[in-house]
């Protein structure tokens, strides 16, 4: 007799976007899963630790195709479950909360389909959270109401707005964009304050998070300003004053992808909220045939980025002949780059830059090996060639725009506090993408209003080219450096 078996859907919450806000557990079901019925999610990362062999089905409405109905989806859990499937049904956020799990799990109930919930963050407590918005706070909000904006479409809205404005506390309105001017003029009428404050916060937990903040008077007239879109929350109340305090302030960083996470987790160590938009990318060149040869004959040889050192030891026979001669590096991250594969920095200047190093180099060598970008600065050349050295150089990468998206939202979207340039290019890059989206005034705007930093005095002059003015420049030319000198301010 064959074995019976039996199957069951989880109905699991994914949370706000995050993937280290899902639960353990949601974690391991989705490990385990058969099957993984999933709407559109905020971060498809989510997806990452659903097995190789599992099914994966997109239930969401994607361009030339219809989305299932509820209904559908219900008969395909319950048919999969009826297979002897494991299934899990992914949602954002809680099930329960505005998610229809609880239409989901009465269908399995009818069905005689063993199902269970598995909570998620709630995307209505924890959005607000990301912003700085505590949802209830002593004296100031001692209860919280969550509704939806957004009734289903030919259903009576039996919620009584005007009663809603009498509740006081805070108010955490989901699905709220479609009919914001609606629901805040019920509120007016109802009784609530114009000068409440209100706040709108657009894609929480993602890189894309903006915050907009006003009051009921103003904020109907600012998500147009901002073209605030769904999915985004809306709180009402005396609470959103806090974020002013608890709200980590956001830095968009433009360095390249592949600084991009080392980048994030020094921002978010210093307490900043990173948001990554690569202006450039690198593109290796190939390496000349007698590199080892010009190693060889070098006094020194020169590396003035971590990007550059990691390029030149991916070659073995590069790593092996840079052994057995001096190195020197513009400052540590290049260095530590270096000593990652055991070689020995003899050379760091005091001042992480093109100067700093010439001055430290010239008295000492006189055939000095550069291995760097091909855009690097000729200061460096100039200055050594001046002191007598004589100067070889090979270019191990050159710099390409990024073509990144998120380059493209920052400059149409984005509204970090803070912007940080890393390089000269990073600078001009970003222009050039903002002329090209015809943003460039705008952007220009922009940058007026919120902190510029910028890592050295060669970077701070190309700004000045771009006609930006730099706010902040730290002492010594590092990433790490710039984060802390904006911590001190
Ligand atoms: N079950 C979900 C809510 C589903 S309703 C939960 O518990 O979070 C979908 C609505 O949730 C969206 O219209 C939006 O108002 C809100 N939402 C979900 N994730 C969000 C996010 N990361 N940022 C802003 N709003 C979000």
């Amino acid at each position: 007799m064959g074995q019976i078996k039996i199957g069951k859907v989880y109905l699991v919450g994914a949370g706000p976007g995050d993937p280290e806000l899902m639960t353990l557990k949601a974690k391991r079901l989705l490990e385990e899963a058969e099957v993984v019925l999933f709407d559109r999610l905020l971060s498809p990362e989510t997806l990452k630790c659903v097995s190789r062999g599992a099914e994966k089905i997109y239930v969401g409405k994607l361009p030339g195709r219809h989305k299932l109905t509820q209904e559908e989806i219900n008969q395909l859990l319950t048919e999969k479950a009826q297979e002897g499937k494991m299934v899990v049904r992914l949602k954002g956020g809680d099930p329960y909360v505005f998610g229809r799990g609880g239409e989901e799990g009465l269908t399995l109930a009818q069905n005689g389909v063993p199902f269970e919930v598995v909570p998620g963050v709630t995307s209505a407590i924890s959005v607000p959270g990301c912003v700085g918005i505590p949802v209830t706070h002593r004296d100031v909000a001692t209860a919280v109401t969550i509704v939806t904006g957004h009734e289903k479409p030919g259903k009576d809205d039996n919620l009584d707005w005007n009663a809603l404005a009498k509740v006081g506390g805070t108010l955490v309105v989901l699905m709220g964009v479609a009919r914001l001017e609606e629901n805040i003029s019920a509120l007016l009428v109802g009784g609530r304050s114009p000068e409440t404050s209100a706040a709108l916060i657009e894609r929480g937990w993602s890189s894309e998070e903006r915050l907009i903040i006003g009051t009921l008077d103003n904020i109907v007239q600012k998500a147009k300003e901002y073209d605030v879109k769904s999915p985004a929350i809306l709180v009402v109340g005396p609470v959103v004053d806090l974020s002013k305090y608890l709200r980590p302030r956001t830095i968009a960083i433009l360095r390249p992808d592949d600084r991009g996470e080392e980048s994030r987790l020094l921002a978010q160590k210093y307490g900043f909220k990173p948001l990554l938009a690569p202006t450039i990318a690198f593109e290796e060149l190939p390496l000349p045939e007698d590199t080892t040869k010009r190693i060889k004959e070098a006094e020194c040889v020169v590396f003035t980025s971590a990007t550059g050192a990691e390029i030149a030891l991916k070659h073995p026979a590069i790593a092996e002949a840079l052994q057995n001669v001096p190195l020197a590096a513009i400052g540590p991250r290049t260095k530590e780059a270096l000593e990652e594969l055991q070689l020995t920095v003899s050379v760091v200047p005091n001042k992480f830059s093109s100067e700093g190093l010439a001055y430290v180099l010239s008295p000492k060598f006189g055939r000095v090996l550069l291995m760097r970008s091909a855009k690097g600065s000729p200061v460096l050349v100039e200055k050594l060639e001046a002191a007598g050295a004589t100067v070889d150089e090979i270019q191990l990468y050159d710099i390409a725009p990024s073509q990144d998206p998120r380059l493209d939202w920052l400059i149409q979207r984005g509204t970090p506090d803070i912007f940080a340039f890393t390089s000269g290019s990073t600078s001009r890059y970003l222009m050039e993408r903002a002329r090209e989206l015809n943003l460039e005034e705008s952007l220009r705007k922009r940058l007026k209003q919120v902190t510029v930093v910028a890592i050295g005095p060669p970077t701070v002059a190309e700004l000045k080219r771009q006609g930006v003015e730099v706010d902040v420049m730290p002492e010594n030319y590092t990433f790490e450096a710039m984060l802390a000198e904006l911590r001190r301010m």
